[in-house]
């Protein structure tokens, strides 16, 4: 059965504009249409900023403890209806439940740091700056934010946001993915649950419209962004100019350096799983293998055989460990980077199957050995079940290999050699490394972020550096006469 249309909550309100564009909203695992989305723009972003603004003062005057409270009331009914959002999560993104349920979970993990943010709220002072003179250091709110969220992980980039920017005394306007609308819904339901003054955290679906309404807005003070490299230099530019504070997180091409020691089982599962997972749709896939020789042989054999076996199917079949793409669109995209890898002289050495019957968005894994640094496939995000060897001669070659990529927001090594993997944490230039970790994700209260073209902003989405983006410092210098 469809669901109902979806609609924008605006000052406390859920308003379903009846003539207003929309979009379809689909099924990745079965390619069935499961809702209309409507697609605000500059009407629907002024509205929210106006009431976002409206309930500004009051908000940043609530006690610090009162706001972490509701926050607290939010993680409840989060926590409470956990199941029912990780299934939202794998019915409009695909991917599966073990992942949908573990991306609910870090996106809890971000609003219970959130809740527990007040003692990070305090500032510092220090009495006799001058004689007689006090300077005393506050942590104030930046006003209104907007945050702007990509199709791949439905609730938990939300999470990293909304909570922390509503403790820190902001009002929020979230601009989710059009795409997978119905998780950041039922979120703003749960946020309205626990109790949110109207206002403080409002809710407009759209897509490049509304996004651009949001950069251009004046009234909005700061932009939070996650999503591709091209819209998030896009959104850092044009909010940078219209003089709002943006942090913009952006693409990647994560490499897994593997040494000839490192213990091969462990080692092949670790990089199925970040380079297929997901099918590709993560931010942290490791899509390059640098293999140090001697060993790469043995590495592509046996990834070779992981991958014809890997189970494709839909996202909530408990045997499925790689799941549909979001579109039809990315399916092709995906496709046509396969021919280009085999045009450039890369060789397919392993492709999965995909189920025979369904409409779903299915591609199957790939595997290319023989890709060299300067193919377009080495480079590239694709953003798909594929996953490309290169050989190199030493680790120090590997390193120097993936410190080439314009990108740096994952890495890994796979070794059982101390030093090795010392030297590899040390010369990386990435900002989430692993080690013996395929998927190096830091935990909310660490700093999630890139390095390089990974990047557009100089704080992190999680942890302190999140509470610094969303605050503003004010010193004020007294003397009593
Ligand atoms: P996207 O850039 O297509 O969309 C992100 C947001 O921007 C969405 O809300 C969308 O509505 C909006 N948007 C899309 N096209 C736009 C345009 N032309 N103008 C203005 N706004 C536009 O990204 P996506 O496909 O939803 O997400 C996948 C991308 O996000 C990947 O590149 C992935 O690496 C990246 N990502 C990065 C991180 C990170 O932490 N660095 C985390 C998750 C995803």
């Amino acid at each position: 059965m469809a669901a109902p249309a979806l609609g924008h909550y605006i000052g406390g309100r859920w308003t379903v504009p009846p003539s207003a564009r929309s979009l379809e909203v689909w099924n990745p695992s079965t390619g069935d249409p499961i809702g209309t989305v409507p697609l605000g723009g500059a009407a629907e972003v002024d509205a929210a900023v106006r009431a976002a603004r409206e309930a500004l003062p009051a908000w940043r005057d609530t006690p610090p403890l009162e706001r972490a409270r509701a926050v607290g009331r939010l993680r409840e009914r989060l926590e409470a209806g956990r199941e029912e959002l990780a299934r939202l999560v794998a019915r409009e993104n695909g991917k599966t439940l073990k992942e949908a349920r573990g991306s609910v979970r870090r996106g809890i993990e971000a609003a219970e740091f959130a809740a527990g943010a007040p003692a990070l709220l305090q500032g510092s002072a220090l009495r006799n700056v001058g004689r007689g003179v006090d300077a005393v250091e506050y942590r104030e709110p930046v006003g209104v934010v907007a945050g702007i969220t990509p199709f791949n992980f439905p609730v938990m980039i939300p999470l990293w946001m909304a909570p922390l920017a509503l403790v820190c005394g902001n009002t929020f306007v979230l601009k989710p993915s059009e795409r997978v609308p119905f998780s950041a819904e039922r979120i703003v339901r749960l946020a309205e649950e626990s109790g949110l003054p109207p206002g403080v955290l409002n809710l407009v679906h759209g897509g490049p419209e509304a996004v651009e309404a949001i950069t251009d807005h004046p009234h909005i003070d700061a932009v939070a962004f996650v999503g591709s490299a091209p819209v998030a230099r896009t959104v850092y530019a044009r909010s940078s100019a219209a003089g709002k504070r943006v942090l913009a997180l952006a693409g990647a091409k994560n490499h897994l350096i593997v040494l000839p020691d490192a213990d091969l089982a462990p080692t092949v599962e670790a990089v199925v799983a970040s380079a297929y997972g997901q099918a590709g749709e993560r931010c942290l896939a490791g899509s390059v293998v640098v293999a140090v020789e001697p060993g790469a042989d043995r590495l592509v054999f046996a990834l070779a055989e992981r991958v014809r076996g890997l189970r494709v199917g839909p996202a909530d079949d408990p045997a499925t460990e790689v799941g549909p793409l979001i579109r039809p669109e990315q399916r092709q995209r995906v496709a046509e980077w396969v021919e280009r890898g085999r045009a450039e002289g890369a060789q397919v050495v392993a492709v999965g199957t995909v189920p025979a019957a369904g409409g779903g968005f299915f591609h199957p894994p790939v595997l290319f050995d023989g890709v060299r640094p300067e193919m377009a496939i080495a480079q590239e995000e694709i953003f798909g079940p594929v996953l490309c060897v290169v050989r190199v001669g030493s680790l120090a070659e590997g390193i120097d290999l993936a410190n080439r990529s314009r990108y740096g927001n994952a890495a890994a090594v796979f070794t059982r050699d101390g030093r090795a993997a010392r030297e590899f944490a040390h010369g990386i230039q990435a900002g989430m490394v692993g080690v013996n970790v395929g998927v190096p994700a830091p935990l909310a209260q660490f700093p999630f972020v890139g390095w390089k073209g990974s990047v557009f902003g100089s704080l992190a989405a999680t942890g302190r550096e999140a509470l610094e983006f969303y605050t503003r410092t004010k010193v004020v210098t007294s003397r009593w006469f």
